[in-house]
């Protein structure tokens, strides 16, 4: 509806505490960033899985009573943004599913980009399947007879699978994470220490996307569960095994924009990775202005950042509406504009007759920064130079992140930034270089993905498809 990105999910899992259900739908709350169409949590008591899942906002799928039929001690839970397979509520995770082995439940962050060719294989030899999401391939490759149970039926299905995939798995009576070789998405390991855990099954953990989910489940970090690496959490206690060699690959858009920036991810401060990004704007693309304003929300640490190395003031020169309905009707050219309109004002007492820099994340389709900048000109600000603290982003993501196809993307379409700053009918026009971006990480730049900035894809995408590419209907 409006130029940004589409996030993907989220996932929280916990072994061992009294109330699973209740400690995984805070860590989903915090998470909920990560995706707004659905919500689901899976529980077991040891010996019954149970689960509750919906279309809509965590705060929307549950509500009390769902807490006292979800009993449990070890729980995984899910919210989606439909990256492949339609938002319906047959697709929605945490998937639970009845193998040879038993009732597994999975919740997936990430797209595979085999899945396709996979399922067309299994379909071949008569699985059914009854999701259109790629996350249940590994589901019926787990389920083969070969397999003498989950553990080493992972090890031995996962190198099968490529792609971006964090896993959270929920047997009856284990919690098992996964991540790719490449490290895509992020995954952490916390250690939660409450009265009324069973001492006979160990000690209390959570695994989740995000440390700001550990931070509101009461859990404490402990790791990153590492690229390549399956952990298993159960009564024996916490095994860490490999089944690929690590080959980092971490996505550097989750630092830009995704990541809640009160997260720490592969190894950095998100918000001062942030800050460092607009620092390094700053001094990549100077300019004299009067005043430094961010997009909210995500724009403003940048704009911070730039503030401080450049010297100019920061303020909040628009605000944003955060009560816009989801379910507006898809709008044409006019109503995405009164979108924008709704979401967005001006400040004027900020801006009017000051020549103003504008920090943003990220520039999709343009359209919402050509209109927000009518709004800035409108409050009467005299001159407009946008900073982006990222390159331009020019190609398609196949992990994940629902951008738009190349044609649709402004830094696609459009071959220089002189012919964006035009289009955008600003100033100045200016983006991070990616030697910028890499610049501000602790971890060398090669361990990062940027493919949608320069093209050079970590895994080959095997099957080039849209996100419903595998609906049957
Ligand atoms: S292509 Fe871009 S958005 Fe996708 S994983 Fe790589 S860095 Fe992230």
């Amino acid at each position: 509806m409006d130029d940004s990105v589409g996030h993907h999910c989220g996932l929280a899992g916990v072994y061992n505490v009294p109330d699973a259900a209740a400690r995984c739908y805070l860590g989903l709350f915090a998470l909920q960033h990560r995706g707004q169409e659905s919500a689901g949590i899976a529980v077991s008591d040891g010996k019954n899985l149970n689960v509750k899942k919906s279309m809509g906002l965590v705060t929307e799928v549950f509500r009390p009573k769902d807490f006292e039929e979800l009993h449990g001690h070890i729980g995984v839970g899910h919210v989606r943004y439909s990256t492949t397979g339609s938002s319906r509520l047959v697709n929605v995770q945490p998937l639970v599913i009845d193998t040879a082995h038993g009732l597994i439940a999975v919740a997936h962050n990430g797209n595979l980009v085999n899945a396709k060719t996979l399922r067309d294989e299994f379909e071949a030899h008569g699985s059914i399947f009854q999701t259109s999401t790629d996350s249940e391939v590994i589901v019926h490759l787990l389920a083969r007879p070969e397999h003498a149970g989950y553990e080493r039926g992972l090890l031995q299905s996962l190198p099968r699978i490529l792609g971006a995939y964090s896993f959270i798995f929920m047997t009856h009576d284990k919690l098992i994470a996964a991540r790719d070789p490449q490290g895509f998405r992020p995954l952490v390991l916390g250690r939660i220490a409450v009265p009324g855990h069973l001492k006979s099954i160990g000690e209390g953990w959570m695994v989740a996307s995000e440390t700001c989910a550990l931070d509101q489940a009461g859990a404490v970090f402990e790791r990153e569960i590492e690229p390549g690496e399956l952990l298993i959490i159960d009564a024996e206690g916490v095994r860490s095994k490999r089944f690929a060699e690590p080959k980092p690959a971490h996505c550097m858009f989750e630092h830009v924009y995704f990541a809640r920036p009160d997260s720490m991810i592969f190894g950095d401060y998100v918000h001062q990775i942030r800050l460092k990004l607009g620092e390094k704007l700053a001094q990549e693309h100077p300019v004299k202005a009067d005043v430094v304003i961010g997009v909210p929300d995500s724009g403003n640490v940048a704009a911070q950042g730039f503030a401080r190395a450049s010297g100019i003031p920061f303020d909040f020169g628009f605000i944003r509406s955060h009560y816009v309905g989801r379910s507006f009707i898809k709008p044409d050219q006019l109503e995405r504009e009164k979108v924008v309109d709704m979401k967005f004002n001006a400040v004027r007492s900020v801006v009017d007759g000051k020549r103003v820099v504008v920090v943003d994340d990220s520039l999709v389709r343009g359209t919402t920064f050509r209109r927000q900048a009518k709004l800035l000109r409108q409050a009467g600000a005299t001159e407009i130079h946008l900073r982006i603290s990222c390159p331009p982003t020019k190609h398609a993501c196949y992990y994940g992140i629902d951008f738009l196809s190349r044609g649709e993307l402004i830094a696609g379409k459009l071959k220089s930034v002189e012919a964006i700053r035009e289009y955008l009918n600003i100033e100045s026009l200016g983006y991070v270089s990616e030697e910028g971006l890499l610049s501000v990480v602790s971890r060398p730049g090669s361990h990062y993905c940027t493919a949608c900035w320069n093209g050079k894809y970590p895994v080959h995408p095997v099957d080039v498809m849209d996100k419903l590419g595998m609906e049957k209907c």
